[in-house]
């Protein structure tokens, strides 16, 4: 039985209430985490306010930083278990499991030494004065996180947040709340005071609307759906409190004739079936150019036909989904498809060896999809890939750009004029020419256009949005 975590110590909920913890390769309950109330959030507010009144606004951003550098050394130590909670409470595959445990100790490793290094400026003004800026944290933030990646989300809104100096109240989905809890853990053994971190697990709409609408919460990240994401910042808006949004993409790869198709192929395909494509930069749209779209779905197709799906302990190319819902979500698409009439080119293979009652999903790879199909236009966010053909370079930017959604792109070309030019017209926070980064490291500024949100994650830049920026004149004569 796991329990919130709130100043450093376990802590059961108020509604006395647990909700049950599926493994998706199984779809069998293993364990129950609390099932959280407002009063929980308010306990959990209530800790971290103390903390940064009594102790960590008054650490130095070096103490700070090495706070951090010891968790990202705590958490590289405890990487193996760390993956292998991961893999039972969401289905990863292990080199996923293990990947996002190494990740979490780069967010923490980066933002660790970044700390000592956030500073303002100081600005020309009229004579007799000396101005500048002093870049102050925003005080009690809260952070919602999705169920796709929880360590990685964690480290780049955590771990950003607190070397800008907050405090912070994390919400997990209610599907992938162990690693965390288990993070908050070791950070405690690390010395980070009581009340830095806290964690309340339960749903969505209980806890994590009653984390944003908290009076006592001075920022909220959040990472998920674009329809909470409107909850969310309504609820924000009450209190003109600042929100940083990221809400997923329908990120296109884009393929030019003229392209390295030995790249192209197993990146494209790595891009959508990563993580089961559960994941908010997925490369879901494939645009390529009329003179190459049969030789390269015809390549692709037998890709496709060679991935194997199964239990996460079995590491094969793809995981389990997961939940049921989500599964049934992947279908709905996939059945609206057929009904559309749109061909099928190939899809994976789950094999025996996974439970039926695991939440399995073959990836699939669609053709000649219309730009105003669903299938082109809203996240699957499993592992299905459209694909429709373009004739020129206007062609492709009109398509790239005919969703709400703006997070990541993906060009293929030699022509470095075009690349520029490429990546100049079409709207997206990232670009990538020649590779496909699913989301870009842990240096690299991260944040949508458009309905993908707005605000920056990852990078130096995210450290801007965790702080709020004061201006001070001094009158000397
Ligand atoms: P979601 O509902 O947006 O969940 C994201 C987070 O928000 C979770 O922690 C969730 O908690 C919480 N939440 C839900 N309702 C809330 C509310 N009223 N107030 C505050 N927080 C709330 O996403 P989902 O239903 O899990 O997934 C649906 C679709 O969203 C996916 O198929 C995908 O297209 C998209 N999605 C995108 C991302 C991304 O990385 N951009 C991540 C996840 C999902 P609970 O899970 O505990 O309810
Ligand atoms: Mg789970």
């Amino acid at each position: 039985m796991q329990h919130h975590f709130i100043a450093n110590a376990p802590a059961r909920s108020a509604s006395e209430r647990t909700i049950p913890v599926i493994d998706p390769s199984d779809g069998e309950p293993f364990d129950a985490i609390q099932r959280g109330t407002a009063d929980d959030i308010d306990a959990a507010v209530h800790a971290a306010r103390q903390c940064l009144d009594s102790v960590w606004s008054r650490l130095s951003a070096a103490e700070r930083g090495r706070l951090l550098m010891r968790l990202a050394a705590k958490v590289a130590e405890h990487g193996e278990e760390l993956a292998a909670i991961e893999q039972r409470d969401c289905g990863k595959p292990t080199r996923q499991a293990r990947a996002d445990a190494q990740a979490l100790v780069r967010y923490f490793e980066f933002y660790a030494g970044a700390c000592d290094k956030l500073h303002g400026e100081t600005l020309p003004y009229q004579e007799g004065y000396a101005v500048f800026t002093w870049r102050e944290p925003h005080g009690v933030t809260g952070h919602v996180i999705p169920w796709n990646y929880p360590m990685q989300i964690f480290g780049r809104s955590v771990g950003g947040a607190l070397a800008a100096g907050n405090v912070c109240v994390v919400k997990p989905s209610e599907d992938a709340c162990l690693s965390l809890l288990r993070v908050a853990q070791l950070a405690a053994e690390c010395g980070f005071p009581a009340g830095a971190i806290n964690i309340v697990t339960g749903y969505g709409h209980e806890v994590g609307d009653a984390l944003a609408r908290h009076p006592g919460i001075d920022h909220i990240s959040f990472t998920g759906s674009p329809r909470v994401g409107t909850l969310i910042q309504q609820a924000a808006a009450e209190r003109h409190c600042p929100v940083t949004l990221e809400l997923g993409g329908k990120s296109p790869q884009i393929v030019f004739e003229d392209a390295d198709l030995e790249a192209v192929l197993p990146t494209v395909v790595n891009a959508i079936v990563q993580n089961a494509g559960q994941t908010c930069s997925a490369g879901s749209r494939l645009l390529v150019q009329e003179s190459i779209y049969e030789p390269l779905l015809e390549r692709l197709g037998e890709a496709f036909a060679a991935l194997r799906v199964g239990p996460a302990g079995l590491d094969l190319d793809v995981g389990p989904l997961i939940r049921a819902s989500q599964q049934q979500r992947v279908w709905d698409f996939l059945s609206d498809a057929q009904h559309a009439g749109i061909p099928m080119v190939a899809q994976g293979q789950v094999v025996e060896e996974a439970p039926q009652s695991g939440f399995y999903q073959a990836p699939t790879l669609l053709r000649d999809v219309p730009v105003t199909h669903r299938l082109a236009q809203e996240e699957v966010f499993g592992p299905v890939l459209a694909a429709m053909p373009f004739k020129d370079e206007a062609h492709a930017v009109q398509l790239a750009n005919a969703t709400r959604f703006g997070l990541v792109t993906g060009i293929w070309t030699r022509d470095g004029g075009r690349q520029l030019r490429m990546a100049r017209h079409v709207k997206s926070g990232q670009v990538f020419i020649n590779n496909y980064g699913a989301g870009g490291g842990v240096e690299l500024p991260f944040g949508g256009v458009k309905s993908s949100g707005y605000g920056r994650e990852k990078g130096f830049e995210a450290l801007y949005g965790f702080t709020t920026l004061k201006t001070v004149a001094i009158r000397h004569g």
